[in-house]
């Protein structure tokens, strides 16, 4: 399966663009895609589409969705994820009321191959391994559709086993999204870009955001002078990230996961009838001067403590990583994916 490389660079054009700067980053999607934001603008205020990410775990798949939401029209979008939605029926579970207006509505629209009594046991003691029945997932689903306002819907999570790729193909009926195109988007990420990810993740002890000692610096980063460590401060808190336990050994503990992942992809890629988008986040090093522009990589920061000044110096330089295939590659920053990702949905959509 192959993943063609997605061209953003415009011949001729010499501006520069620093992603990081809000500003600038609405002026670049403008240049770089402003008719198309413009179609699916228009298109947006009056029709919705349903869009399934299909992504390994880490591939990214909220920070693709959630950015093209927020260029083109945050209003009439939602990021949908199956894992929030699942999460968000502890507390439910735990108030009496509410627990008895959820068993009500099961009782009504579940049916399936469980008991209530076993389903309400596998909703309270699921784990990371087991997956809750796919009859369960839909009706939670369904009853959360019923208390939102139609918009688009970008959906993570689902589907998320082989078996659950045949149900994606009729769920816009079940939600009542009959007319809307579905779209299946995949994403290739090189493992080694997860790895990374999870290995240099540091989150927020207060308010949980999550950045990359690596790969996505806070503006202002400390040193430890004690443990020789460099550390994020949260820009909104002003507190000390944090890694989490576990998150030294990257890819190891979900090896098994990726590869499941990946065959799910696999398999969506080759269905009839549904129209996909294929994002790329990696590209060989040799043909990256030809398709992108240097800005739209993702560089590599590293520090360096000014002792007599007691400051943190921060550099960054080109990250160069070996991709699934064996090949050295770069990373491409989210925004370059954005445009591909746009300019493949106008053509979906036939804009
Ligand atoms: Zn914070």
């Amino acid at each position: 399966m192959r993943f063609p490389i997605f061209k953003t660079k415009i011949e001729g054009l010499n501006r520069k663009f620093n992603l990081l700067d809000p500003k600038e980053q609405k002026e670049y999607f403008q240049l770089k895609a402003g008719k198309e934001i413009e179609k699916l603008r228009n298109f947006l205020r009056e029709n919705t589409f349903v869009a399934y990410l299909l992504g390994k775990k880490n591939s990214g798949k909220g920070t693709y969705s959630k950015m093209f939401a927020e260029v083109i029209l945050p209003e009439r979008i939602d990021h949908f994820s199956i894992g929030d939605m699942v999460r968000a029926i502890d507390p439910e579970l735990k108030d009496e009321k509410k627990k008895k207006e959820l068993i009500d509505y099961l009782d009504k629209n579940y049916r399936g191959r469980f008991s209530l009594k076993e389903i309400i046991s596998a909703l309270k003691n699921r784990n990371t391994k087991t997956l809750l029945p796919t009859e369960l997932i839909l009706v939670l689903f369904k009853r959360e559709m019923e208390k939102r306002e139609k918009k688009t819907l970008f959906i993570d999570g689902f589907p998320r086993e082989l078996d659950q790729v045949g149900f994606s193909l009729f769920f816009r009926d079940l939600i009542g999204h009959r007319e809307d195109q579905d779209i299946f988007i995949l994403i290739d990420v090189p493992e080694s870009v997860i790895d990374q990810r999870i290995k240099w993740r540091r989150i927020c002890p207060i308010c949980q955001i999550s950045r990359n000692l690596k790969l996505l610096p806070t503006p202002k980063v400390g040193f430890d002078e004690e443990k020789k460590e460099f550390f994020l401060v949260c820009e909104k808190c002003g507190v000390k990230m944090e890694k989490k336990e576990g998150d030294e050994l990257g890819v190891e503990p979900i090896r098994e996961r990726l590869k499941l992942d990946g065959k799910l992809i696999e398999e969506s890629f080759s269905l009839y009838g549904i129209p996909k988008i294929l994002l790329r986040n990696s590209i060989p090093i040799k043909e990256a001067k030809k398709f992108v522009d240097d800005y739209e990589i993702t560089p590599e920061y590293y520090f360096e403590w000014n002792e007599k000044e007691k400051k943190v110096i921060v550099k960054e330089r080109p990250w160069v990583l070996i991709d699934d295939e064996g090949i050295e590659s770069f990373s491409l920053l989210p925004q370059p994916v954005v445009v591909s990702l746009i300019k493949q949905m106008v053509d979906v959509l036939n804009l």
